[in-house]
């Protein structure tokens, strides 16, 4: 190590992918959705891809643009204030979501920027955002996440509070809520969770099911997902967080 050149460029956690590489990710995504689908019997136009671009900069993002990907998802509200309207700029029709946690006091800005905001958890969270739908004359659609394995760490809430947590949005907020968002617990197998998530949408009459990631997507789609949400299988690894 002693003799790299002094002026070479610091290694980098992960390469970036080449434009190539992100194409032909995306194009094997949309294949294996299309199969997922057609193995349930489901009409593969009822499930859309959220290509998840957290932490990818925008010229990681253009090649996805440019072979007609339209709707994306990010995790990071500055972040994203950052990237996406000079991408809209270029691509209007662009759908942007915002699928990781939303503090409070972020809940304009996320208002302002994001088409669906998949992590509505908690009252004070719906009580932030219906004043600033209010206020900017403007309403994203609306996911509760639901903490499908009782996760302490895990944002979402729990499964025996969805109710509670949609009739105060409605009756208390005026919120309209479209569906429900879940993130499995790493290390069980996801098919369970899935079903419960799908269950309770059911149960409420809500149509659009938030559920499956690079590694479990098809079975997310087996068991009704209208959302998978995929990032590394398109853009490739992600810097570890820090
Ligand atoms: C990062 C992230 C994804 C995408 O995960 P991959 O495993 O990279 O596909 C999906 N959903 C949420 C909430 C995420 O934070």
């Amino acid at each position: 190590m002693d003799d790299v050149a002094p002026d070479a460029p610091a290694p980098q956690a992960t390469t970036p992918l080449e434009a190539t590489d992100v194409v032909a990710g995306l194009e094997a995504v949309r294949h294996r959705i299309r199969q997922a689908a057609q193995d349930s019997e489901r009409d593969p136009a009822s499930v859309a891809l959220v290509a998840v671009s957290k932490t990818i900069p925008a010229e990681g993002i253009l090649p996805a643009l440019e072979a007609g990907q339209r709707v994306f998802g990010e995790n990071y509200v500055q972040e994203s204030k950052a990237k996406w309207p000079a991408l809209r700029a270029r691509f209007p029709d662009v759908e942007l979501h915002l699928v990781g946690p939303l503090q409070s006091n972020k809940a304009r800005e996320a208002v302002e920027l994001f088409d669906v905001i998949h992590g509505l958890d908690r009252l004070s969270l719906a009580a932030a955002l219906a004043k600033e739908i209010e206020r900017v004359g403007r309403a994203p659609k609306l996911l509760i996440q639901v903490n499908t394995g009782d996760e302490p760490q895990k944002g979402g809430v729990s499964p025996s509070a969805v109710d509670t947590l949609l009739s105060e949005c409605r009756d208390t907020h005026g919120l309209a809520i479209q569906g429900l968002m879940c993130i499995p617990p790493a290390e069980a197998p996801p098919s369970p969770h899935f079903a419960l998530l799908a269950r309770i949408a059911h149960a409420h009459n809500l149509p659009i099911l938030s559920m499956g990631m690079s590694a479990d997507y098809p079975a997310a789609i087996q068991m009704g997902a209208t959302h998978v949400r995929v990032g590394t299988a398109i853009f490739g690894a992600r810097p570890p967080k820090g």
